[in-house]
């Protein structure tokens, strides 16, 4: 079940799901998703009592999780417009062409195409292009991390990419690691440590203190790279 938690101008949107255990509880995770479990039984006006109570507490968690995601400008693909790259800026220039296509020059990203006042298509070709050097790079610093954890005695794991909004990567039970293609948008020492980090993952599953320890020991200035890569803008 979904509730509607009206909070200031906001709306918390809040999944609820029914539990065996005896208590109500709520969580707010990190990709800003709120879960409330309800004891069996629990009906529908006390869920939504129990949520109004805690409405100012979900909002703060929310407001917490919130300054760890990428910075997501709204963008108009027009000429001029600041776009990213391995944490450098390069300004936008669209110029009319026949073949459409995109290239980084100098400064620039020089995109070009039969109607330069596209914007749909101008996106297009930007996430595009976007989308296949991150699968080239992001594999290439992978493979680079990757055979001291497999000599840890991690087993290979299955990498994924895909363009994410809400985080830059993830490393499942199962072996499967997801990278955030637009994580080429930030510095390469942010892009080793949230690589280095779900590779940790193949490991020790949670954050314990020996998942720390280990990724400590590969980067001792992982919360430096962390705390840059709460900055980039996607
Ligand atoms: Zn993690």
């Amino acid at each position: 079940m979904q509730v509607k938690l009206p909070y200031g101008k906001r709306e918390l949107i809040v999944d609820v799901e029914w539990s065996e255990r005896k208590r109500f509880s709520i969580t707010v995770k990190p990709d800003l998703t709120i879960i409330a479990k309800a004891p069996v039984g629990c009906d529908t006006e006390s869920i939504h009592r129990r949520l109004r109570k805690r409405a100012a507490w979900i909002a703060r968690q929310v407001n917490y999780f919130k300054q760890f995601q990428p910075l997501q400008p709204e963008r108009k693909y027009i000429s001029g417009e600041t776009h990213y790259y391995l944490g450098r800026q390069y300004r936008l220039r669209i110029r009319k062409e026949q073949k459409s296509s995109v290239k980084l020059k100098g400064r620039f990203f020089e995109i070009k195409l039969p109607d330069p006042s596209d914007r749909k298509k101008a996106k297009e070709l930007m996430l595009g292009w976007y989308s296949s050097h991150a699968k080239n790079l992001l594999d290439n610093r992978l493979r680079k991390h990757l055979p001291y954890f497999l000599k840890l005695g991690a087993s290979e794991p299955e990498i994924r990419f895909r363009r994410m909004k809400k985080r830059w990567g993830s490393c499942k039970d199962n072996g499967v690691i997801m990278l955030n293609t637009e994580l080429v948008k930030a510095p390469l020492y942010c892009i080793d440590y949230v690589i280095v980090h779900e590779l940790c993952h193949l490991i020790f599953p949670h954050h314990e203190g020996k998942f720390y320890r280990l990724l400590k020991r590969l980067l001792p200035d992982w919360e430096k790279r962390k705390e840059r890569l709460e900055r980039v803008v996607i």
